[in-house]
């Protein structure tokens, strides 16, 4: 069985959804398994709802009207005969939307956000299979709520994979084109979860483990994973073939390829991951697996913007070891900033972080009591991998390089 998982943007209006029917026409529509995440920008709508309901309960209506208006825009082109069922269906589960937040007694957040956000997967999924039942692909609708079981941890559960092991083995015949929500579990108690935000992904992968999968493709809107991001880097060249460790190295560093998560399952079981571009599907994208490290053997570029350097010394000229280290990291964890680079010596301790909670003031007042420190905000950490001198030139030109750092596979630059 093959696993396509089909992102957001990719299903972001009716012309996507078309596409999708047209994607399956080329590749073959037997034994697939296609994994679908909520139509466009529907995620953050969704957000909103919960965001009204727990701030301002007079927005909750619009907020719902405004989801509800962009679902049915889109059902409206892809079944103008308006009699058809899917349209009770979608009304429907507005309705279970519009029911839960009336009857609802949790005042808990992260509960509720779950039982809401996660509709937005289950519109996309209804409308895909009608349309795809009306194009005569005959496909069977799965809600993944029945499949993937999980703990309690709204908004960013851990799988309970002999759970979801054996509800996969009872439930899924080989040969059939069977069609589910990304991003969506349930608890033992069934109230929905969810597996973080850009979890579809991993959904694709937990099942494609379970089912012992031939290959899971992700369709985007890009040819594969490229060398370096299209948004900084004028040249871009698309990578063939990465290990599943390059790709998890990649995304260590920061590049929005694919998440870590989604490589652990298929990794294991050595299942291939292709990326392929949902509007050239013949093209052979990248594939992500066992052997090969990288080809072509390129340097890869990885940009963070927007990082924080601080450099701290010994306020008396003792050796920063391990305890005031370990002091140090308790600290950044404490406010958590995330650590993209860290650099020693005797009595100095620089480090490169993340400051995406905004809390560097905070860390900074006590950082002050504790060591000399200077700091540089609005800096930006480049890491090439597989670099050369040619790479690290290019980067380097009339930028400031603040720090450097360099390994056999791996060079970052500090610089502003
Ligand atoms: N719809 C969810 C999100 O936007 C999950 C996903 O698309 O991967 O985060």
């Amino acid at each position: 069985m093959r696993v396509y998982k089909f992102g957001g943007a990719s299903v972001k209006d009716a012309n996507g959804v078309r596409n999708l029917v047209a994607v399956l026409n080329t590749t073959g529509k037997d034994n697939i398994f296609l994994v679908i995440s909520a139509m466009g920008k529907t995620t953050n709508a969704m957000e909103a709802v919960v965001d009204a309901y727990f701030s301002d309960r007079s927005a909750v209506k619009q907020a719902v009207q405004d989801v509800r208006k962009f679902h049915l825009g889109i059902l409206g082109e892809l079944f103008p005969e308006k009699q058809h069922p899917v349209y009770e269906k979608v009304e429907e589960l507005f309705e279970e939307i519009t029911g839960f937040l009336a009857w609802n007694k949790s005042p808990k957040y992260n509960f509720v956000y779950d039982q809401i956000v996660g509709y937005g997967e289950l519109l996309s999924t209804t409308i895909v299979n009608a349309f795809l039942n009306k194009s005569g692909i005959p496909c069977e609708f799965l809600d993944v709520r029945n499949l993937i079981k999980t703990d309690s941890n709204y908004r960013d559960v851990k799988v309970n994979w002999e759970k979801t092991q054996e509800r996969v083995n009872n439930g899924i015949q080989k040969g059939k084109l069977y069609i589910t929500q990304g991003f969506l579990g349930s608890d033992d108690n069934n109230f929905t979860t969810t597996l973080g935000r850009e979890g579809s992904d991993y959904t694709a992968a937990i099942l494609a483990y379970c089912l012992n999968a031939e290959s899971v493709t992700i369709w985007k809107d890009v040819p594969g994973v490229l060398n370096a991001d299209p948004r900084y880097f004028k040249e871009t060249q698309l990578l063939n073939k990465i290990s599943y460790r390059e790709a998890i190295e990649l995304a260590f560093y920061g590049a929005s390829v694919i998440h870590p998560k989604t490589l652990q399952p298929l990794q294991r079981k050595e299942i291939p991951l292709r990326v392929k571009s949902f509007l050239n599907p013949e093209d052979p994208g990248t594939t992500v697996g066992k052997g090969v490290k990288i080809a072509p053997e390129v340097p890869c570029f990885i940009v963070k913007k927007d990082q924080v350097l601080m450099k701290l010394s010994s306020l008396d000229f003792s050796f920063i070891v391990e305890d005031s280290i370990g002091d140090l990291f308790k600290l950044l964890h404490d406010h958590k900033m995330k650590v993209d680079l860290i650099q020693n010596s005797a009595i100095s301790f620089s480090v490169c972080v993340d400051n995406t909670l905004g809390r560097l003031e905070d860390l900074l007042d006590i950082l002050k009591g504790k060591f000399k420190v200077v700091h540089h905000e609005g800096v930006s950490l480049y890491t090439i991998r597989h670099f050369n001198s040619e790479a690290i030139e290019s980067l380097q030109n009339g930028k400031e390089v603040l720090l450097e750092q360099r390994g056999r596979e791996t060079i970052q630059l500090v610089v502003r």
